[in-house]
């Protein structure tokens, strides 16, 4: 026995001693970052320094940290104070930088820190930021769209570079993401994001002066508006990217051009008549937004991609975009999502994003009827089911996998896109059928992000301006991730009252684990007539609907509650016989 536990604390005592299987890249949150970079297009160079302030929320207290930047940059320097660190540097593949590597630095810290303490770090790094899509390329895909997706660089003619996830420009320690494996870049990015969504950064970044002098240099952040400078020999702008969290950073650079209409458009010289259809895009949706949200209260704004196949990305109320849409209602779908971030914002991202997306839905309604909104969200529908069914896949048969997807994947956990933006696009919808617009709009303008501390906030501004109770609801859909329902019209009986009316007794069942309220439509000859109800989980509810006319056919949901299938929702009624 004594024999054993000797050989085990050997064993013990060799794992502790191995750096490799020591090292935690999560052992860090990064708190604050204090920046200084510098960019000079011709050379596509990028170099920074400054200091980052790391916080030890490891639990226990640690020797060592880890720095990683993109695998194009290489470090200079850190430094605690005056003192110089050791550091070991090594590459480490990972999928959160467009390179699909980082340099990362294994830095010796100065004396132990405990856990809960601070430390500054004083840093330099440098190398140049070009066109890369090695992360795609080497899964498979072509080159030639591989970089229409990782458009990032400093460039010649027009710079644009992303944040981590997508270029690692400032430091960061995280854990290697790989596009191969499922979810994974996915999972330790939004890890990050929410460990650092506390956090400050504050960046000056400087463009040399050179052959490739540009009209604009601009810093986008979540919360802020744009700065921008004309670049004359050398110019710097100055922001503060707060919170970095859930928003990716970004800076971009150009001869560019504006246009101040309900948004600002960047754009370059060749392009200004595509510039002012999005002008006059966000000028025709800025009545919808307001009518809901109230008045911007920061710019939206659309800054040109000199790709014109690049794909959109969006920086708080920002859009990077090529501007090469003409199809007037797209533009202004885009510029309500804009526009919605402009005046409404909110610490939770299915609130920020959902209300975003389901503004959209509602300026479709206003463009072309309830059917063309519940098509454009019904877009995303086969995403959310395929979304659900692989969380309730991982948790299959155990109860602590189950009770980790309903919380992990809940609308206020949740950082997938599938749940933050497409499902709480529907979630508003539905909260807007059960409410009334007037409640919801009340409820809207009461909103106070900063007052937004409790997973509940919401749900008592909406319950106190409806007067009803939402609890089912918000347990069903917000707090927990039990799926989607899964409604079937069980059975229907049709009966005769006085010719030509008919009274037709309607059992819809609800199969799935979460309730809903839900529209159930009765076609009969010369017309429909549709009421809403609410069917709980694994439940059935029974109906009686009037109709002038004998009853054709029974269809329970039109579209506004997402469902794992639509196909057992039609019942096709029999003509009662004479
Ligand atoms: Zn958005």
């Amino acid at each position: 026995m004594r024999v054993w536990l000797r050989a085990l604390a050997f064993a013990v005592a060799i794992l502790c001693a191995s750096p490799v299987l020591a090292l935690d890249r999560n052992t860090f949150t990064f708190t604050k970052y204090e920046l200084v970079g510098e960019i000079e297009p011709a050379q596509q160079r990028f170099s920074a320094r400054g200091t980052i302030t790391l916080r030890n929320t490891s639990g226990s207290p640690q020797k060592n940290a880890v720095l990683q930047v993109s695998s194009s940059l290489t470090w200079r320097s850190i430094r605690a104070g005056d003192q110089p660190l050791q550091f070991v540097t090594q590459p480490f593949t990972s999928d959160i930088d467009h390179t699909g590597a980082l340099s990362e630095a294994i830095v010796t810290l100065p004396k132990e820190v405990p856990n809960g303490g601070e430390i500054d770090l004083t840093i330099g790094y440098e190398g140049v930021i070009v066109l890369d899509a090695t992360r795609l390329t080497r899964i498979g895909f072509p080159e030639s769209s591989a970089v229409h997706t990782d458009w990032d660089q400093i460039g010649k003619s027009a710079t644009a570079v992303r944040g981590v996830g997508y270029v690692a420009w400032y430091p960061v320690s995280i854990e290697a993401g790989n596009l191969s494996e499922g979810s994974s870049l996915f999972d330790v990015l939004g890890h990050w994001k929410a460990k650092a969504a506390g956090g400050r950064m504050h960046v000056k970044l400087c463009e040399s002066a050179g052959e490739g002098r540009r009209g604009k240099l601009m810093l986008i952040g979540a919360s802020s508006a744009t700065e921008q400078k004309v670049v004359d020999d050398s110019a710097c702008v100055e922001e503060t990217l707060d919170p970095v969290g859930l928003t990716v950073p970004a800076f971009v650079g150009g001869d560019y051009e504006s246009l101040t209409a309900a948004a600002v458009v960047d754009y370059f010289a060749l392009h200004k008549s595509e510039a002012q259809a999005f002008a006059q895009a966000a000028d025709k949706a800025a009545p919808l937004v307001a009518e809901w949200l109230g008045p911007p209260r920061k710019p939206a704004r659309v800054i040109e991609l000199q790709d014109a196949a690049a794909s959109p990305f969006e920086v708080g109320a920002t859009l990077l975009t090529p501007l090469n849409d003409t199809d007037a209602s797209l533009i202004q779908l885009a510029m309500v999502h804009e526009l919605a971030h402009a005046s409404f914002s909110s610490p939770r991202p299915w609130i920020a994003e959902g209300l975003a997306h389901f503004l959209q839905a509602v300026y479709r309604e206003r463009q072309a009827g309830r059917s063309a909104a519940l098509d454009f969200m019904g877009l995303h529908r086969t995403a959310i089911a395929e979304a659900e069914a692989a969380t309730a896949k991982t948790a299959e048969g155990s109860p602590q996998a189950h009770d980790g997807r309903d919380a992990a994947n809940s609308l206020i956990s949740s950082t997938a896109d599938e749940f933050i933006r497409s499902k709480s696009a529907y979630v508003w919808w539905m909260l807007r059928d059960i409410v009334g617009d007037d409640a919801l709009r009340k409820a809207l303008a009461e909103y106070r992000p900063n007052e937004d501390t409790q997973p509940a906030y919401l749900q008592h501004l909406l319950e106190k301006e409806a007067k009803t109770n939402l609890q089912a609801f918000f347990d069903d859909w917000v707090y927990h991730d039990r799926g989607l329902p899964d409604f079937r019209v069980a059975s229907v009986y049709p009966r005769m009252t006085v010719a030509p009316n008919y009274i037709t007794t309607i059992t819809i069942e609800n199969l799935g684990a979460v309730g809903a309220d839900v529209p159930v439509t009765v076609s009969f000859a010369g017309g429909e007539t549709t009421q809403h109800v609410r069917v709980a989980s694994h439940d059935k509810t029974v109906i009686r609907v009037e109709t002038q006319g004998a009853p054709e056919q029974v269809v329970v949901n039109d579209g506004s509650v997402p469902e794992s299938t639509l196909e057992n929702n039609f019942y096709k009624i029999e003509q009662p016989s004479k």
